[in-house]
């Protein structure tokens, strides 16, 4: 007979355990299925994110990012060190232990909220029946009054450059090279390209990326992509724009084995031989599997599947969440959704405002914003204010010897609204909040202009930027 529950939650990463423990608090007979397993071969919660996405990239940001100012900024404070080396395994070994710690506290938390886990992989039936395959092959069914759909995202694999887990990876493979290859390729100039692409280059490895749109971090301000490139050239990145890469292909033997990749730019046909070759093309939603036939769940021409603005499939009792749903791919834009999804359920009210994500690339300097990029606005003819502020004219970067980047904060010409912050420059995946609480309680420019921000912050910049707007910043000329 089939354990019945009133939620049964498939997927256990962001989207889904931020949904099952709201759930489990709302006073919901709640279970949670994930068929993911970690690196020891045992089942790992937390999905993409904790296991091969956002806390192991930004743990070897982190490491890198310490390395590169060892050798390269310390000297300016007065600090040298001499012969400093990397130690890979290590590296990876501090990731491996971050992970673990965040995979097994989502167990504890489920644990200490009364989700009940289910460890397989999971298939909707109609009528909100759900069989669960566990991995030693015994298979469970649960009756749910409610199913939630968070099946998250996978890798898009180019059929020319297949993943063979070695020499072409994804993102999974990035995180784990034993040693800094010494040229890497790049497939996809997105956030997930740029972040590991940085991690190794600042490790010492030669990158080149190629990115086949002619444009470069098209959906970023157009002059936070202008600096974000120039910054990163100097740091060595290579970046290629329209660049089309037809095959990538594993050529020699032994030791000596290269990735041989073809591709195609305004100048013609092009190859480059390097040692590893990360393709990071986009994710698709994970939807293998996962529907029997005659549920009803449909899927878009994306492979997404279709829900309304509450995250309900129109099939009744049946909600879908996360990645695997239309918006951005963001781990925090899964959480709220999760959240939003298991109040509706209890018969809350559950909104989540699609319109104030922020977006964020831990690259260095940092990027991020919320709301509309100039070049959106202009677009829709929406009339507009623009103020923005240099973070070189902000004490406390340049204490910290970080003055690259600036803030710009966009408002309406006539009601003064806020309707967009872009920030790049140091720790701006902080300061950026400023500019979603603004937007949340459809704050004015002049209300940010109007807050005292303590001094000296990095936050001074978004003081500035905003009093900048009706042209009375007090730190640079109007
Ligand atoms: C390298 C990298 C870096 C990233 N960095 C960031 C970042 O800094 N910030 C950010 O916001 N986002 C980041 N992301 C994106 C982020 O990881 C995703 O947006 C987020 O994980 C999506 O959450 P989710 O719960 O929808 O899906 P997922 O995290 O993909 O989780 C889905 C879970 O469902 C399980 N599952 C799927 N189908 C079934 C089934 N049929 N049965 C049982 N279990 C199933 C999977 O095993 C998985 O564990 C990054 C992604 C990558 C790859």
């Amino acid at each position: 007979m089939a354990e019945q529950f009133d939620v049964v939650v498939i997927g256990a990463g962001p989207a889904g355990y931020h949904a099952a423990i709201r759930a489990a608090q709302l006073g919901l007979k709640t279970a949670c299925i994930d068929a993911a397993l970690g690196k020891d071969g045992k089942p790992a919660l937390g999905g993409t994110c904790l296991r091969v996405g956002c806390i192991p990239s930004k743990a070897l940001l982190d490491s890198s990012h310490q390395y590169h100012n060892l050798v390269h900024s310390f000297e300016q404070h007065g600090i040298s060190v001499k012969d400093a080396k990397i130690d890979v395994p290590k590296m990876i070994a501090r990731k491996d232990g971050i992970v673990k710690q965040f995979t097994g506290g989502i167990a504890m938390l489920f644990k200490a909220n009364k989700v009940t886990p289910y460890y397989g992989f999971a298939t909707l039936h109609p009528n909100r029946v759900v069989k669960v395959k566990q991995h030693d092959g015994a298979e469970v069914e649960l009756a749910a009054g409610n199913v939630i759909i968070a099946a998250g995202s996978e890798s898009i694999e180019l059929p020319f450059a297949k993943f063979d887990g070695e020499y072409i990876v994804d993102n999974v493979g990035a995180l784990d090279f034993t040693e800094v290859p010494k040229r890497l390729a790049v497939i996809g100039a997105g956030v997930i390209g740029l972040e590991l692409g940085s991690v190794w280059r600042r490790l010492g490895a030669e990158v080149t990326i190629l990115e086949a749109l002619p444009e470069f971090l098209p959906a970023a301000d157009a002059e936070v992509s202008r600096l974000a490139a120039r910054e990163f050239k100097k740091q060595g990145l290579d970046i290629q724009l329209g660049a089309k890469v037809s095959k990538a292909e594993v050529t020699g033997k032994g030791k000596k084995k290269e990735v041989t990749i073809t591709y195609a730019d305004k100048d013609g046909e092009k190859t480059l031989v390097v040692d590893r070759l990360l393709v990071a093309v986009g994710r698709r939603a994970a939807t293998r599997g996962l529907l029997a036939e005659g549920t009803g769940v449909q899927l878009n021409e994306r492979g997404q599947i279709v829900v309304d603005e509450h995250c309900h499939t129109g099939v009744d009792g049946v909600w879908a969440i996360g990645d695997c749903v239309r918006g951005p791919m963001l781990a925090h834009k899964g959480f709220e959704e999760g959240i939003a999804v298991a109040e509706l359920i209890a018969g809350l009210p559950g909104h989540v405002n699609l319109e104030t994500i922020p977006y964020v690339i831990y690259t260095s300097p940092e990027i991020a914003w919320v709301g509309k990029t100039e070049q959106q606005l202009k677009a829709e003819g929406v009339p507009y204010k623009a103020g923005s502020f240099p973070f070189a004219a902000v004490g406390r970067a340049v204490a910290m010897a970080e003055p690259v980047g600036f803030v710009k904060v966009l408002a309406h010409a006539e009601t003064d609204r806020v309707l967009g912050l872009h920030l790049i420059g140091p720790n701006v995946s902080e300061l950026v909040h400023e500019g979603v609480l603004t937007m949340e309680f459809h704050g004015s420019a002049d209300d940010l202009a109007r807050i005292c921000h303590a001094h000296p912050s990095l936050s001074e910049a978004i003081h500035d930027a905003a009093m900048a707007v009706d042209k009375r910043s007090i730190h640079k000329a109007n």
